[in-house]
């Protein structure tokens, strides 16, 4: 049977890695909810929308088209047909992303969606309400963590922001305000889910994640 595996946690802990080298290992498919919020910012961004206009950001959800496409290292991100991967990694994309991901009608939207994504199993979907809203009944929930200043260093490193210690104080500042609006939200704040296996990647490696992971899908 293809199971339902969802990964959660906040930004930096490894859930991309994990995630897609888990896929590749069982055969699944990654999808990385996150990208679905980071594609409405994008359309919100050149549409003029506010980040605080709800019902606003609901109607352009509503005509949107955003797709998914997994591939061997992450997922491709199309919006109305247009390859938005690395424009949604931007600064700006990604505040946004964790401004519009607090409004209720956004979120039920996105997890009506990715719900339909997960019908016929084989889908390990990573983001921060996988185990709590969209898939509650998962075959495994794990949330994955790390300290954050672990997190931060990761960031730092991935966006070549290592030499640069302005850009690399910024990128820290974004991280915990991120972490701090996920977490505060009232609609699905970022929390493990009660039945979720919590790891800490701060302590342990990405091969031995996936170890500790390989084990409990065995079990
Ligand atoms: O995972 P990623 O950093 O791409 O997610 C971007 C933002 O989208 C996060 O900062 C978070 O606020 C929001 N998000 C969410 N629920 C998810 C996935 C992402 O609220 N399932």
């Amino acid at each position: 049977r293809k199971l339902v595996i969802a990964i959660d946690g906040p930004a930096g802990a490894g859930k991309s890695t994990i995630a897609s080298r888990l896929a590749r290992k069982l055969g699944y498919v990654n999808l990385e909810s996150g990208a679905m919020y980071r594609a409405l910012a994008l359309k919100a961004i050149e549409n003029d929308v506010s980040f605080d206009d709800s019902a606003s950001l609901l109607r352009l959800a509503e005509s949107s088209r955003i797709e998914l496409q997994p591939q061997i290292d992450g997922n491709r991100v199309l919006l109305d047909g247009q390859n938005v991967s690395r424009r949604i990694r931007e600064r700006d994309v990604t505040e946004g992303a964790s401004r519009v991901s607090v409004h209720p009608p956004v979120r039920e939207w996105m997890v009506a969606r990715q719900r339909e994504m997960g019908v016929n199993g084989g889908v390990i979907m990573e983001g921060r309400d996988i185990g709590t809203a969209v898939f509650p009944d998962a075959d495994l929930k794990i949330f994955l963590d790390a300290d954050p200043t672990v997190r931060a260093e990761r960031r730092i490193e991935q966006n070549a922001a290592k030499n640069d210690e302005a850009a690399a104080k910024a990128l820290r500042e974004d991280l915990l305000r991120r972490d701090q609006r996920d977490t505060t939200r009232t609609a699905s704040p970022l929390v493990p889910a009660a039945d979720a296996i919590v790891l800490d990647s701060s302590k342990l490696g990405i091969e031995e994640v996936l170890t500790r992971i390989e084990q409990l899908i065995a079990e």
